[in-house]
């Protein structure tokens, strides 16, 4: 039942009747950059691709998704937009407690982007604390989870797959350049091995700076976008969907907590 495409009559009498009435899925995704063959809103049209296919198999309550998430690390590559971390927080206790004050206590967060994961765990122990239970399946790692060869990093192999079972138009595989090379902007000493990361003497320390600083592309990978099939997206962005569809009706089971 997607509140969106539905009366506020039919969600009443869905609250009412539904064996999900306690129960909403919530997208969330990020406009920014995944490098220079990727739509910005991957994180967003994967999660929204997800839920259509959950749509099938499960008539649980699904909220609209929201587009934007916290990626102020970004913003160096034009079109990124980003609410911050203080913004993600103010839009997703607004969202929940309005759900809340419709009798949802169980919140299932289909994330599409790691920079969401703090603010959505915050938000969560907040609900738990009012008697609720919120869980966040951050898809691209449990999609890892479930299968090691689709395990992928920011803007690979792995979301590149995705972004083609929505619509292989979105995808401009020729923009790929091989090797994706990382810039040492902190000095050689202190090489780039990821987002924030540096490696020094086999251990990874994290100097918090802006993407653009160590990346002229927004992939920062590490796996390679050139893997990536339309039929790997398809059957990954299925698995997803049976999995979730799985852990509704586990959740549905959990014992709520007391406020
Ligand atoms: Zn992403």
């Amino acid at each position: 039942m997607r509140i969106a495409q539905n009366s506020w009559l039919r969600v009443s009498n869905y609250l009412k009747e539904s064996p999900y009435h306690d129960m909403a899925v919530i997208a969330i995704g990020s406009i920014e950059s995944h490098g220079r063959h990727m739509p910005l809103g991957t994180d967003m049209l994967i999660p929204d691709k997800i839920l259509e296919l959950m749509e099938q198999k499960t008539d649980i309550l699904i909220a609209p998704t929201l587009p934007y998430g916290a990626t102020d690390q970004l913003m160096g590559f034009p079109g990124t937009i980003s609410l911050g971390l203080d913004g993600l927080t103010l839009v997703l206790t607004r969202i929940t407690d309005a759900l809340y004050r419709y009798g949802i206590r169980k919140f299932i967060i289909l994330n599409g982007h790691g920079g969401n994961i703090k603010t959505i765990e915050s938000v969560g122990l907040g609900l738990h604390k009012k008697g609720s239970l919120l869980a966040l399946i951050n898809w691209w790692l449990i999609a890892g989870e479930l299968n090691p060869a689709w395990k992928g990093g920011h803007g690979g192999a792995e979301e590149t797959a995705g972004v083609m079972a929505v619509n292989p138009d979105y995808i401009d595989m020729d923009q790929i350049t091989q090797p994706q090379l990382l810039k040492n902007d902190i000095g050689d000493a202190l090489p780039t091995i990821g987002f924030n990361n540096v490696a020094f003497k086999g251990g990874t320390i994290s100097i918090p700076r802006e993407a653009h600083n160590y990346s002229d592309n927004g992939w920062i990978g590490p796996d390679a976008p050139t893997q990536a099939t339309k039929e790997w997206g398809q059957e990954m962005l299925a698995t997803m969907a049976d999995y979730i569809t799985d852990f509704i009706e586990a959740f549905k089971q959990a014992p709520l907590p007391t406020p």
